[in-house]
């Protein structure tokens, strides 16, 4: 009966290392796909100005916001399916859009949409054009990137500076430009320094604004589509068109 234990024993322990082992094969085959995915070139989906970075809001905020004009272009950062693409009380007009390596990426408060749900697009295709739909306060790119998939409370949400490379608020962005390993942004001296665009400090009202830029507030409330004369520092506002 010892026997039988002992050997019971011995055939439980050789499993256990069977599988530590097959766990832990698992696992290098895990890492090796994560660098092969980071090597990925992404391009930036539009031209404009990063408003707000990741993370931001305490947390809350799980994209990069690239504030622009209204109806400039919106690409696919790299091939893949939509897999949505439909008007959300929240996003306003949004497309999500399926890749290789199980990444998706969602195109926030779009104006217009311009694919359908089941359609294959190429990285740098037009998807859609910038606009202010859903719970949006000026015109811009809310941008998202998510592993395996989207969820309502956004916990596979990273960051996409990661395939994007990094950014700040007040740097200027082109669409289509690839940013991983080499810096495609252009870095302004001063977050003024972009002709097409102002960041509001604070004391700033749109009359001193459109003084300073000499333009008018009705161009500027047009431009941005601003229904109130309400304007906070860091809204980065679009000034000619
Ligand atoms: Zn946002």
């Amino acid at each position: 009966m010892r026997d039988y234990i002992k050997r019971l024993l011995i055939a439980a322990i050789m499993a256990l290392c069977v599988s530590l082992l097959f766990l832990g094969g698992k696992h290098t085959e895990a890492s090796m796909n994560d660098s092969q995915v980071i090597k990925e070139e992404w391009i930036w989906p539009t031209n404009g100005v990063i408003s707000d970075t990741y993370g931001t809001r305490h947390g809350k905020h799980k994209g990069i916001d690239i504030a622009g004009g209204l109806n400039s272009p919106v690409l696919a950062v790299e091939d893949g399916v939509v897999g949505k693409s439909y008007f959300s009380q929240t996003y306003g007009n949004v497309i999500f859009i399926k890749h290789p390596h199980d990444f998706v990426t969602v195109y926030a408060h779009l104006n217009k949409r311009l694919v359908s749900e089941g359609q294959k697009v190429k990285q740098g295709d037009q998807i859609g054009t910038m606009g202010k739909t859903g719970q949006s306060t000026g015109v811009h790119l809310h941008f998202e990137t998510h592993q395996l998939e989207w969820t309502f409370d956004k916990k596979n949400a990273f960051n996409p500076e990661k395939l994007l490379g990094d950014t700040d608020v007040g740097l200027t962005v082109k669409a289509g430009a690839v940013s991983v390993g080499n810096p495609v942004l252009e870095v302004s001296s001063g977050l003024n320094s972009d002709k097409n665009h102002y960041v509001v400090q604070a004391g700033d009202t749109l009359t001193s604004i459109a003084h300073k830029n000499n333009t008018s507030v009705e161009k500027l409330k047009e431009f941005n589509q601003l229904s109130s004369d309400l304007i906070k520092p860091k809204q980065i506002l679009v000034i000619e068109q």
